[in-house]
């Protein structure tokens, strides 16, 4: 796995997959870990099969990405190599973008908003947090405390195709595209924010909103992207100069959801896997000139538009998985789709 004296790299599209350690549920029940990780890059599924005469052996499945992070990393070394080098960019007039994909339960909210169990929450762990932070010391350094830059935050929820302010009670909200080629969000909360503790707060009262009047067994959230967003203005005209979009997205298991019998439920997954496949193909058109844009395909990629747009934008993609066997299937899906982002 990646070692805190691995230099951080230079890419515009960082793709990366991080392995969270088995919990003690999957202790308990004894599920095997199938899932090692040999060197910063690479990452080994060791996908159990049957054989002719109903033997079980173990099929290795390798990939490599641009990091690979094991379950004894933390939050922070994650941040190191995944968002915190896109920070620079909405200083530079640039467009940042981080995503949290994966399966329900393979550590997407651990990673980015911390972990928060009913109303206690641990948002200060979470690269949400530590994103915010950086954004304030850089605001402050020499380089760019001239350029007077007014910070602001959102956080808003995208379920089932529609968009919901976390700031403001999960009210519904129309997205517009102007004359300009804009993407707007009508009425989105937009809250400017001087310090980190600031920014907690928000961060709290948007996952508290996000979780809000679910159990676990019914929980919306796994079929939602939750997006949070730092966004620097210059001051007197009101102009973006940059922004850092931090994504927390559905499920992706919850894409398969299209053969389920409730009809909700089945229109609820087409939506989710529409965007996801719509999302690769998005990322990966900033890396390829002349490459189709097909943002208008969901309304995530709509609203991110301009993230997929411009030599200055970044984007970090952080592919989560879960250890155990009995989430193989789901982890070679994900490992899959992150392959094929880049
Ligand atoms: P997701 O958002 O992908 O559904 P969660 O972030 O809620 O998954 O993680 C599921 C559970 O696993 C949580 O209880 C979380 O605290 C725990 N968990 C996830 N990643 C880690 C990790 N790297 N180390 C320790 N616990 C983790
Ligand atoms: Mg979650």
């Amino acid at each position: 796995p990646l070692r805190e004296s691995d230099p951080v790299e230079d890419h515009q599209i960082t793709v990366c997959i991080r392995k969270r350690p088995l919990n003690r549920k999957e202790t308990t029940r004894k599920e095997v870990d199938v899932i090692s990780v040999p060197s910063k890059n690479q990452l080994v599924v060791h996908e159990p099969k049957l054989k002719v005469d109903l033997t079980k052996y173990l099929e290795n499945q390798h990939f490599r990405f641009d990091y690979a992070f094991d379950d004894s990393c933390s939050n922070d070394l994650v941040y190191k190599y995944t968002a915190q080098p896109l920070v620079q960019t909405i200083f530079e007039g640039g467009m940042a973008t981080c995503f949290a994909y994966g399966q329900t339960g393979s550590g997407k909210t651990h990673t980015m908003g911390g972990d928060f169990h009913g109303k206690t929450q641990d948002c200060k762990k979470g690269i949400y947090a530590m994103a915010a932070k950086d954004v304030f010391q850089l605001l402050k350094s020499p380089k760019y405390r001239m350029l007077h830059l007014v910070v602001s935050s959102s956080f808003f929820e995208i379920y089932s195709g529609k968009v919901f302010d976390l700031l403001a009670n999960k009210a519904k909200l129309r997205v517009l595209e102007d004359g300009k080629q804009q993407v707007q969000i009508v009425g989105l909360t937009e809250t400017i924010v001087d310090s980190v503790e600031e920014v907690l707060k928000l961060i709290t009262h948007g996952n508290s909103a996000r979780t809000s009047g679910q159990t676990s067994a019914n929980s919306n959230s796994s079929r939602s992207h939750a997006v949070f967003q730092i966004v620097v203005r210059s001051p007197g005209v009101n102009r973006i100069h940059g922004k850092f979009s931090l994504i927390d997205l559905a499920g992706n298991e919850r894409g398969a959801d299209t053969s389920s019998a409730n009809r909700q439920t089945r229109m609820e997954g087409a939506e989710i896997n529409k965007s996801l496949l719509a999302l690769k193909e998005c990322i990966r058109a900033l890396g390829r000139k002349g490459a189709h844009l097909p943002f208008r395909a969901s309304k995530l990629t709509q609203v991110l538009r301009d993230s997929f747009i411009g030599e200055k934008s970044r984007i970090c993609m952080i592919a989560m998985v879960s250890p155990g066997m009995s989430s193989c299937e789901h982890s070679l899906n994900t490992l899959r789709y992150a392959d094929r982002v880049k």
